[in-house]
């Protein structure tokens, strides 16, 4: 795989516009257990903890899911800018050492070769 199928493995897909807005949450306030499972009861229209029973308030499960998704979303801008910032950097490189390689090649050309141990004249 070339350098360049690499950086394109690598491209960020493009994500919707962020839409959502959260207030902070009062200070110290714990939300809900920290289990990752859920039971989600549409006839009561309940959510609770699968592990341990406790109820969670369905509003405070969204709120909690909606910060989780607006830190991705940052954490993906801010990921999408240092990809962006490495292809830059990888498409100098390739330039200098395009550069660099033409350069040894030049030099190359233009050494010439003293026979200073006689060897040649034999
Ligand atoms: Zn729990």
């Amino acid at each position: 795989m070339s350098s360049d199928n690499v950086i394109h493995a690598f491209k960020p897909a493009e994500l919707p516009a962020q839409t959502l807005t959260i207030e902070k949450p009062p200070a110290g306030k714990k939300m809900y257990c920290q289990h990752g499972g859920l039971r989600i009861d549409p006839h009561e229209r309940s959510i609770a903890c699968a592990e341990c029973g406790q109820v969670l308030d369905p509003f405070d499960y969204l709120l909690t899911n909606a910060a989780t998704i607006n830190r991705a979303w940052q954490d993906h801008g801010y990921v999408k800018r240092e990809i962006s910032d490495i292809q830059d950097r990888i498409t100098e490189l390739k330039k200098e050492e395009k550069r660099l390689k033409a350069q040894i090649k030049r030099s190359a050309d233009k050494i010439t070769v003293v026979d200073v141990r006689g060897k040649g004249l034999l």
